[in-house]
């Protein structure tokens, strides 16, 4: 959430046009190539992961390839995240016009992203299961990396300057204030296991549910405001490529970023996952389910390994370039020249309509409103839609954010809090 008010401030995005012009002046269209390995020890056998290296924008199209990671820590059984890693990717591509160009599908994954997760928990909460799951959640096209997650199972970014990056937020509520704030304004409670009426012991939960984390899919028993909307951020990687490591807690409880990406640098990523796996039982033993997929982005016309070196970090925490306000052709490439990797979004805001932004419906002489979660279409004569037809009607009170049917707009009021009384 701190992510969400530091980009408020910030100027405009890059348009993904231009840099993807970039890209194509620069003779660096050619894709990378995508390698990964995956390791996993099991304790409670609630970890599940998806690899998907063969999707498709276009239909058939192998030029329109994209690889999707994601790995699903369920908790309190394990049907959040099978279900959840059965359903989320077609949830999320289903937010996006088929005939979307591939920059205007780049740009629009962050809201479908958001639309996807949303559509997912909502669909899991109908078959009445009390069981929720962490997402971590990876599109790689091209050079283009955007990541979505909700709980605390971490996605880093290890760049070709041995630089680490986190390029997810941890939903805990021990170390996340703002999402404490949040929870309580929408009529949670936080605050540690009494033991014996006395003690307070472990970190801070959620109650009723007692969730330490603030943000799944699932976890229908706890309470709405457990929200399922994801924190996404997208960036585009320099044509040297880069490491990612996505794990569960169980790594991250026992290593830190840059042991993890230490750990590893130079070997394969199968090996790399291995090692990483290994690495985190030697410290800590097995004290949790523990699944590790490290995916490298590796320029086409140089089968390297990834970093073997290690230079100092003085420059961490500015690792991503800063977004200029105009002329940013210049700042673009020289940014690109020294391999800094370019931020090309970042937001964590629960609130719906700032994530959705305003839909337009893809019909609006016809009267017919798509919601912009579940994506399916309203006619406008539904007494029920009178409500929200603001953007479309100059008479009755402006309707700020997205169109969103009776079945959503329910939602979203329930994790914003407005019914609790
Ligand atoms: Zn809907």
């Amino acid at each position: 959430m701190s992510q969400t008010k530091a980009s408020r401030g910030n100027p405009p995005l890059v348009p993904l046009g231009t840099l993807i012009g970039h890209e194509l002046r620069s003779g660096k269209a050619e894709k990378p190539h995508v390698k990964y390995g995956q390791a996993a020890l099991a304790k409670k056998g609630e970890d599940y992961f998806l690899v998907k290296l063969d999707c498709c924008r276009i239909p058939d199209d192998p030029a329109s390839s994209f690889s999707v990671f994601a790995i699903f820590d369920g908790h309190n059984g394990i049907s959040a995240a099978i279900f959840t890693k059965e359903n989320l990717l077609n949830n999320v591509l289903s937010a996006i016009p088929q005939s979307a160009s591939r920059d205007e599908w780049l740009q629009a994954l962050p809201r479908a992203l958001v639309a996807g997760f949303v559509k997912t928990d909502i669909e899991f909460q109908h078959k009445g299961e009390t069981s929720g799951t962490t997402v971590t959640f990876v599109i790689i096209d091209g050079w283009t990396v955007t990541v979505a997650s909700v709980g605390d199972s971490r996605c880093i970014l290890d760049t070709q300057g041995g630089v680490v990056s986190l390029l997810t937020v941890d939903h805990r509520l021990e170390e996340n204030v703002e999402e404490r704030e949040r929870v309580t304004a929408s009529g949670g409670e936080v605050g540690r296991l009494n033991v014996f009426g006395a003690n307070e012991v472990g970190p801070l939960r959620c109650w009723p549910g007692g969730l330490c984390l603030s943000r799944s899919i699932g976890d229908t028993d706890v309470g709405e405001f457990i929200v399922p909307v994801p924190h996404v951020k997208q960036v585009k990687l320099s044509n040297a490529g880069g490491r990612l490591i996505i794990a569960s807690d169980g790594i991250w409880d026992a290593l830190s970023s840059d042991m993890a990406a230490n750990a590893c640098r130079g070997l394969s990523a199968d090996l790399a996952a291995k090692l990483v796996v290994k690495e985190a039982l030697r410290s800590r033993g097995l004290k949790d389910d523990t699944t590790c997929l490290v995916v490298d982005i590796i320029p086409s016309n140089k089968l390297l390994l990834p970093p073997t070196q290690k230079k100092k970090q003085n420059f961490l925490g500015s690792i991503f370039g800063k977004k200029p306000l105009n002329g940013m052709s210049k700042a673009t490439s020289k940014l690109s020249s020294v391999g800094a990797v370019e931020e090309l979004f970042e937001e964590g805001s629960a609130m719906l309509d700032e994530r959705l932004g305003k839909n337009i419906p893809p019909n609006q002489n016809s009267g017919v409103f798509r919601c912009a979660v579940c994506q399916v279409d309203q006619s406008s004569s539904a007494d029920d839609v009178s409500a929200n037809m603001g953007p479309f009607s100059t008479t009755s009170k402006p309707w700020e954010g997205p169109f969103l049917c009776p079945t959503c707009q329910k939602k979203k009021e329930a994790m914003e809090g407005k019914r609790a009384s």
